[in-house]
């Protein structure tokens, strides 16, 4: 018997035993392809020797020192290399450990800045029905996750959401991408003359949707539009990239393939590549000199910010994807990828959409693709899916409530960086497998 909580069922998963380049292996030696680094985590791969070193040096020299009394090397040359590689205008960078805490500063950091610049009335946050931001109470309060909220529902601060940028279901017959994305768009600003303009303090949303969809990218020109209708009624715009972010859509940071600079962003996953746990919001020159001419500092804090061993390995990390040229890697290798999956699967009865951006990519699973009809829920297909991958020693993350939190199932693939066309291969080979005993 496990002690460890949560654990699925008992005593049924395997017990990892050792990481290598694109592999895990448990203890009874099988090997997995790591397609999926668990959920959008592992962009280095495992048992990386450069990050493995900083972490090493760092513990030498200095573990931990708490950020009431210091900063820390790690910790401020992590900042200036963020920065240095972030969108326009984020100026400042705020340590944390995880993409759920990271969204909790998020979310702090808009109203504490709605406050300083006087106008408490703001409150307000409108996110999207396809969505995730972490488990937390107000950063599950903001994703339109429904099962995932429910059972918690009275303790939700108050959130609305309007529909995700969803062409394979939204776009209607005869719309073009680009009216459907400022249709959607659109929704953002209906919604805010409905709650009250004064009253709205921010619209989250991630560039690209991750865990709840299966890589679901917006479509040209609607986040230019979601900045747009921002700027004009005061709001607060927050990127999510947690997931998406840090190269592993071909750029740096998602967004910038859209054209657009969030006020805040929330970065994690990626950023320690799974050697540390670590995350950041990034915020705007503004946005930190309204609290800085105010009340001189953000109300937050956890014992962890800013912790210099998770500093030193995110910079290791990110040194690889931004000099490294690893992030420009994941859109070479990303395409190369997308195109497999379209040969292997693109007329495949039960793939409806195989869809992305760079190393992250989806495949919506459906039970007719002519009418795009989803399986029965109850069926859990996605969860049979899961099963024979991970039998056949491929890890993905395969997801049901694809399309309303309850009904569709999606695959979500985002392999290591490293990963080359064998590798590419390998991964269509054990899906197709995986398929076929499926369907
Ligand atoms: N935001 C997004 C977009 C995510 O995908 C996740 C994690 N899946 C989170 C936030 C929460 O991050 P964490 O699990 O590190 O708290």
């Amino acid at each position: 018997m496990s002690h460890i909580f949560p654990r699925h069922t008992k005593s049924d998963l395997p017990t990892a035993a050792r990481g290598e380049g694109v592999y895990l292996y448990d203890t009874d030696r099988k090997q997995y392809f790591d397609g999926s680094g668990g959920a959008a985590v592992s962009c280095l791969g495992h048992g990386d020797a450069d990050v493995t070193a900083a972490i090493k040096s760092q513990l030498e020299t200095l573990a931990f020192a708490h950020t009431s009394f210091f900063t820390s090397a790690s910790a401020e040359a992590l900042a200036d290399k963020l920065i240095a590689n972030a969108p326009e205008g984020l100026d400042r960078v705020y340590l944390v450990s995880g993409g759920s805490e990271a969204m909790e500063a998020a979310l702090k950091l808009a109203r504490q800045y709605c406050i300083e610049i006087g106008q408490p009335e703001r409150h307000r946050i409108i996110a999207r029905r396809q969505s995730y931001h972490g488990n937390t109470l107000g950063a599950l309060a903001t994703g339109g996750n429904m099962w995932r909220r429910e059972p918690f529902a009275p303790m939700m601060i108050e959130t609305t959401h309007i529909a995700p940028c969803y062409a394979y279901r939204g776009q209607a017959t005869g719309e073009t991408a680009f009216d459907y994305g400022q249709r959607v768009a659109n929704e953002l600003e209906q919604e805010i003359l409905r709650l009250g303009p004064e009253t709205v303090m921010a619209f989250v949303a991630e560039p690209v949707v991750g865990a709840t969809a299966g890589a679901v990218p917006p479509v040209d020109g609607y986040f230019k539009r979601i900045r747009e209708i921002c700027d004009q009624y005061g709001v607060l715009l927050i990127l999510d990239e947690v997931m998406c972010g840090m190269g592993r859509t071909g750029t740096f940071f998602a967004c910038e393939q859209d054209g657009v600079a969030p006020d805040i962003t929330a970065i994690a996953k990626g950023l320690g590549a799974g050697y540390q746990p670590i995350g950041a919001m990034l915020c705007s020159a503004e946005i930190y000199r309204a609290i800085e001419d105010g009340s001189g500092f953000f109300q937050h804090g956890h014992t962890y910010i800013g912790h210099p061993v998770a500093a030193a390995a995110a910079l290791a990390v990110i040194t690889k994807l931004t000099d490294g040229g690893l992030a420009k890697r994941a859109q070479v290798m990303g395409a190369k990828l997308q195109s497999a999956l379209e040969d292997a699967f693109g007329q495949h009865p039960h793939i409806g959409d195989i869809r992305g951006r760079g190393l992250f990519r989806g495949l919506e699973i459906v039970e007719d693709r002519e009418t795009k009809r989803p399986f029965a829920a109850d069926r859990s297909i996605h969860k049979v899916l899961k099963r024979e991958t991970f039998a056949a020693g491929l890890i993905c993350y395969p997801m049901g409530g694809t399309i309303d939190g309850r009904n569709g199932d999606h695959i979500l693939l985002a392999p290591p960086f490293i990963l080359t066309d064998a590798h590419i291969d390998e991964v269509v080979s054990k899906l197709k497998q995986s398929f076929d005993k499926v369907f």
